[in-house]
């Protein structure tokens, strides 16, 4: 177990008997690579990424792994405008907002104290309670504009 998701894998063992779910070692693998590549990826991204380790699941098992860890509140699944559906994990504490390449998908992430303090600025102006907030720049990417 890689030390940086220990409170993860706290949190999904909980979710998971809670739950009764049985622990199977097919989906232990397909978490492992989903936490491996640090990145927001399609469900059949997720399915190539688990090939290439020589993991020999269904695209329906990956879907199914992905909502159990989004039921369990671990991972979110984004709409994004140009229709990908992608998955991130979802880091108690951490949030971030995200910059998005129209041209090659890239996906960025930041994070910016003004821009949350002027949203709350706005949102106060207008009497609203902040609840949470969704940010999605897009733009074109170092790389594409060279
Ligand atoms: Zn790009
Ligand atoms: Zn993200």
């Amino acid at each position: 177990m890689i030390e940086e998701y220990k409170w993860f894998w706290e949190a999904f063992d909980q979710y998971a008997q809670k739950n009764h779910l049985k622990n199977t070692s097919q989906r232990k693998l397909i978490i492992d690579c989903f936490l491996d590549s640090k990145a927001h990826l399609e469900a059949d991204e997720l399915y190539n990424l688990v090939k290439t380790r020589g993991i020999n699941v269904g695209l329906a098992t990956i879907y199914r792994t992905l909502n159990t860890l989004k039921a369990a509140g671990l991972v979110q699944l984004r709409l994004l405008d140009d229709n990908r559906n992608v998955y991130e994990l979802v880091e108690p504490g951490f949030h971030h907002d995200h910059i998005i390449c129209t041209q090659c998908g890239r996906i960025d992430e930041f994070s910016s104290s003004e821009i949350k303090k002027y949203q709350l600025k706005v949102a106060g102006n207008l009497g609203y309670f902040v609840k949470y907030h969704k940010l999605e720049i897009y733009g074109v990417c170092p790389a594409c504009h060279k």
